[in-house]
């Protein structure tokens, strides 16, 4: 089994529509494939319209949640796997997240154009078919010719946290939303916690808080974890009685990893699905 639970498509940031998606992961071998999309499940009917048949997919979000560390706002993501996706406490608080990520789409937008950069809310909704984010913004930047790729748009200079052009956006508390997973049947998984190249991360204190909190699980297998990061968050993980996942977080080839660059073992997969209740997998044609 080939088992890759971190996936974006069209519906988000990825560069692939959902039901494409689903075509590629076969091609790439996977036997289950998660699709996490930013805050919604817009892309699920499209997958799971379009599964070949041998391929397994888990409905799924990546959500932005933030925590409080000794008075500062730390940015993470979690991943919430097989929730009722029609529960009404949780699909509001994401559809108040995409409403905020669209203000502040917008906000970053109107600083660039006041500089005099020739970017246009119009460009960045166009390139947007669902969850907008900063690589929107990115990519109208890049195609408007002020920076030659969206990893440069990422920069202090730019819409980096904390450049001149950024905007944070509102995000629930990381309490709330384990709450809201668990209230909803859902199981989660803490996203690349350790990634510590893409921006301020959280001790171990934190994780364990998170586990008496109803966490799951952690993503150890990530294209942006360095292999120490790897060794500290895996011993953590057994000390904790953590399942540990492999994703690639594919989105296309805006990033560099395939899908599939990275897997999760059949046992922790049985464990996701075992601990939750408020979706199945569902299950490509058979025969
Ligand atoms: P947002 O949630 O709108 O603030 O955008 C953050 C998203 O941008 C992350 O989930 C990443 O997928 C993407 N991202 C962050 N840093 C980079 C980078 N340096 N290059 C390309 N994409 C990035
Ligand atoms: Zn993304
Ligand atoms: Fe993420
Ligand atoms: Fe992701």
């Amino acid at each position: 089994m080939s088992i890759d639970l971190h996936t974006h498509s069209t519906a988000s940031d990825g560069l692939v529509e959902p039901g494409e998606l689903m075509g590629l992961a076969a091609e790439a071998g996977l036997t289950v494939v998660a699709l996490t999309d930013h805050d919604t499940t817009a892309g699920h009917g499209r997958a799971a319209a379009a599964l070949p048949p041998g391929l397994t997919l888990v409905p799924g979000a990546e959500i932005s949640c933030y925590v409080e560390v000794d008075g500062r706002s730390v940015s993470l993501h979690v991943l919430a796997y097989l929730f009722d996706a029609t529960e009404p406490a949780f699909a509001s608080v994401r559809a108040q997240i995409r409403e905020h990520r669209a203000t502040r789409a917008r906000q970053m937008v109107r600083l660039l154009a006041d500089a005099g950069h020739p970017v246009t809310w119009e460009q960045v909704s166009e390139l947007a078919a669902g969850t907008v984010g900063r690589p929107h913004v990115a990519a109208a930047m890049v195609e408007a010719g002020l920076v030659p790729t969206v990893s440069a748009a990422f920069s202090r200079e730019w819409i980096g946290a904390s450049g001149p052009y950024w905007v944070g956006k509102w995000q629930p508390d990381v309490w709330q939303t384990l709450s809201l997973i668990r209230a909803a049947g859902g199981v989660s998984v803490f996203a690349h916690p350790y990634a510590s190249r893409r921006g301020v991360t959280v001790g171990p204190d934190v994780i364990e808080r998170m586990t008496a909190a109803g966490l799951t699980g952690v993503e150890v297998d990530h294209p942006d974890h360095d292999s120490d990061e790897r060794r500290r968050l895996r011993g953590l993980a057994a000390d904790l009685d953590l399942v540990t996942t492999g994703s690639s977080d594919f989105h296309g080839s805006s990033k560099p990893q395939g899908l599939g660059a990275e897997s999760t073992s059949p046992a922790t997969y049985e464990r996701l699905v075992a601990a939750a209740s408020g979706a199945r997998p569902i299950t490509g044609p058979t025969g």
